[in-house]
């Protein structure tokens, strides 16, 4: 039994979540993504999982209030985001009201996944984008209790988790924050984990986490950096986000996406004010240190938006100026030429294989200083000893911002 057309299906998992016979697990295709399966000696019939689909039931989006560029004054802050840090200044709000976050983590296997953050520690794993589709698990039902007892939640991801999230609940909740990040699709957590085993075998350890985006070089240098056990690696040549960014390993749905619109999921959107430079130079000088766009769509982004005024810079710019540089805002990615001759592939290569044929990674010769491309040159540099996972990330911004500085 199929839940909805399963080209369509996000994968957003509010099936799983609304099913109370637990009928219905989440399995991996053969792409490696995540769709609903159900148990038929479990199922009753209910229909539930049908109703709750946004799919066959599409949200009403909401129509956006103000669009503008912002960033968080505070720069460490900012340096730990990927565009202007909005995102964690709304969270720590709701986290100092005692309040419940959701968002995307990096897990200790390396699966990209929601957690609920309850403390600022907590929350430091959801900062930063991750480019593979992060698993909802049983995160609307968690939220639901907490919004049920009355207390603060915000939850974030895709427009389409979102979309997933407010059929669940089927209703507002004047407590509950929803915010949805521009996406121009969801990277394969199957490949990924093809991925993960290559650079491992290539260097010989575990792989500890994946900043997907590390400022280091700036915000605009996309700067993928790997953290191994035992040593830290900041190796350039990374293969995944370039083939990320060529769209090969998104998401089926996404290439059709309904969510690359102005009409919105969230009560708030973030995503990064690409061609801002243009677009607002009486703001303020773009340092690379990242900006973010920010839309409001509701009145309760408004007042959320509200109590981070006195935290943030912004000015107010109009949706044609963020259309410019942002077109998942207007229409949903296109399949690469040769997509299905790397899908044809993957069964047969291992990822060195296929990144040598597809996914050359980008030129380190074309902006790097020649300290930096000597050091990037070693494939595998010594670092120091880790003990924890959260200590060795800011370790490794420390170092490479160090080294960008030098730059
Ligand atoms: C797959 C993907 C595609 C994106 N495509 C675009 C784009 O085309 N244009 C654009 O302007 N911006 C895009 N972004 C968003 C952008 O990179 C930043 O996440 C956004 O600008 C927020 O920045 P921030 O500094 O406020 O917060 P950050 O701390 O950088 O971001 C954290 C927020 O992102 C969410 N998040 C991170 N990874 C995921 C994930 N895998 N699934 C769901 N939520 C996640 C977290 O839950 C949290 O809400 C994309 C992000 C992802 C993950």
């Amino acid at each position: 039994m199929s839940i909805c057309d399963l080209d369509k299906c996000t994968g957003c998992a509010a099936c799983v979540n609304v099913c109370n016979r637990q009928a219905i697990t989440m399995m991996e295709n053969n792409q490696g993504f995540l769709y609903p399966n159900v148990n038929k000696t479990k199922c009753v019939n209910c229909n539930l999982c049908k109703q709750v689909c946004p799919v066959n039931y599409p949200t009403k989006p909401n129509d956006y209030l103000l669009v503008c560029a912002a960033l968080v004054k505070n720069d460490a802050e900012r340096a730990k985001s990927t565009s202007g840090g909005v995102f964690a200044c709304l969270a720590k709000k709701v986290i100092k009201a005692g309040g419940y976050v959701y968002g995307a983590i990096v897990d200790e296997s390396l699966v990209v996944r929601h957690a609920e953050a309850h403390s600022m520690e907590e929350l430091e794993y959801q900062k930063n984008s991750k480019y593979v589709q992060s698993d909802i698990g049983l995160s609307y039902q968690q939220a639901k209790k907490h919004l049920i007892n009355g207390e603060q939640v915000l939850f974030s991801g895709t427009p389409c988790q979102i979309a997933g999230l407010r059929n669940y609940l089927r209703r507002d909740y004047p407590n509950l924050l929803t915010v949805d990040i521009l996406c121009h699709g969801v990277p394969s957590p199957g490949l990924f984990r093809k991925y993960v085993k290559s650079e491992e075998e290539i260097a010989g350890t575990k792989m500890q986490n994946i900043l997907f985006r590390s400022k280091a070089v700036g915000w605009k240098k996309l700067f993928c950096v790997r953290i191994f056990e035992n040593d830290a690696e900041a190796d350039w040549g990374d293969t995944f986000v370039p083939g990320f960014l060529k769209n090969y390993y998104l998401r089926e749905s996404c290439y059709s996406c309904t969510y690359t619109t102005v009409k919105r999921q969230g009560d708030i959107t973030i995503g990064d004010y690409w061609g801002y430079q243009e677009s607002a130079p009486d703001f303020i000088e773009d340092d690379d240190k990242g900006i973010s766009l920010v839309i409001i769509n509701s009145e309760k982004g408004q007042n959320a938006f509200e109590n981070i005024r006195k935290e943030i810079a912004f000015a107010t710019r109009t949706m044609d100026d963020a259309k410019r540089g942002n077109p998942v805002l207007y229409k949903p990615c296109e399949k690469p030429e040769e997509y299905s001759s790397f899908w044809n592939d993957v069964e047969s290569l291992n990822w060195r294989e296929l990144a040598e044929k597809y996914l050359q990674p980008q030129d380190k010769t074309d902006w790097m200083s020649e300290e930096l491309r000597k050091y990037y040159d070693i494939p595998f540099v010594k670092r120091h000893r880790r003990h924890k996972m959260r200590v060795n990330v800011s370790r490794m911004y420390h170092k490479i911002k160090h080294i960008g500085e030098k730059k």
